[in-house]
């Protein structure tokens, strides 16, 4: 668990790789198929040949998925994965998701995190839940460099094609995804087709238009991982047993920049070593516990 951003899948890696598993996804946006990009999907090649499961799976023009479903989905997942003698990880920012996963009775009726419903704390698995935390302003910077690394990997492109889609008025859950309602206002002024790409020579006005929206979602990002990190915590005030790693430290070393390439390489080591130290011994060591148990 953790907010967006904050190292979640590259743990799930290496505990896959550790311990004999496979991934459930638990991003609300991540289980419809398309805009890799924008919703931060894995890669093929990330994945380091760990099977995933409900990861694009799901047809964005059939509809929203619902908790119920994910619920359904997401059980039917654990039992193959269980039969198969494996571990299942469920990795995701989406806390209602995994609420409505692992809770003995879901009653789809309440949110939990509206502050009146209580949360359960009877589930219907053994769980060992791990969070990952870094402070919300590291967090926050570290996210706005991920906004511009994302638009520098395809994300407009993607969007671009999204937008000039036939289906996309009508996926009401893919239109959701950060970046898509941001991009609204660029694309109604400059519609896809009209010359958009990257590389084109844009006058003032387009890259005015085109730097409020970047604005817009790097600020939506941060308000999207403060919301998470608040309902993290009202599941854990609630009595989860949610055991926290803090890759706070191994978030600063990332974000010094410099152009040195001696000196690049000398921080990637250092962030490896923080890494390692915070979040990947610690994390490793509570699983392994959970599992002798
Ligand atoms: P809620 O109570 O809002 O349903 P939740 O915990 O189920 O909360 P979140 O993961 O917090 O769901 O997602 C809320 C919103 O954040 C989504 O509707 C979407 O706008 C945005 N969002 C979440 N994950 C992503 C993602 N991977 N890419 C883009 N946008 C995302």
């Amino acid at each position: 668990m953790g907010a967006t951003g904050c190292g979640k899948t590259r743990v799930s890696i290496d505990l896959a790789t550790r311990f004999q598993s496979e991934i459930i996804n638990s991003d609300k946006m991540q289980v419809y198929e398309g805009l890799d990009i924008t919703t931060n999907k894995i890669t093929i090649q990330d994945r380091l040949g760990v099977p995933h499961h409900l990861l694009g799976e799901f047809d964005p023009d059939d509809g929203e998925l619902t908790p119920s479903e994910y619920r359904l989905a997401g059980g039917l997942a654990i039992s193959g994965i269980v039969s198969r003698q494996n571990l299942p990880i469920v990795v995701g920012g989406s806390n209602s998701l995994i609420h409505a996963l692992v809770v003995d009775r879901f009653n789809p009726e309440l949110n939990v995190f509206d502050g009146c419903n209580p949360v359960s704390t009877q589930l219907r698995y053994n769980c060992c839940f791990l969070w990952v935390d870094v402070s919300l302003p590291v967090l926050c910077d570290y996210l706005c460099k991920r906004v511009d690394e994302m638009l520098d990997s395809g994300m407009l492109d993607e969007l671009s094609e999204y937008y000039g889609s036939v289906d996309a008025a009508s996926q009401i859950g893919l239109r959701k995804a950060i970046g898509v309602p941001e991009f609204d206002r660029y694309f109604k002024k400059y519609p896809p087709g009209s010359g958009c790409g990257r590389g084109m020579e844009w006058d003032r006005v387009r890259r005015g238009v085109y730097e409020v929206c970047v604005r817009e979602i790097k600020e939506n990002t941060c308000q999207l991982a403060k919301r998470q990190i608040g309902k993290i915590l009202r599941l854990k005030g609630a009595g989860w047993d949610l055991k926290r790693v803090d890759a706070t430290e191994s978030f600063r070393e990332v974000m010094t920049v410099t152009s040195d390439d001696h000196i690049k390489k000398r921080k990637k080591k250092r962030w490896m070593e923080v890494w390692g130290r915070d979040v990947m011994e610690p994390s490793m060591k509570i699983v392994k516990r959970f599992l002798e148990e």
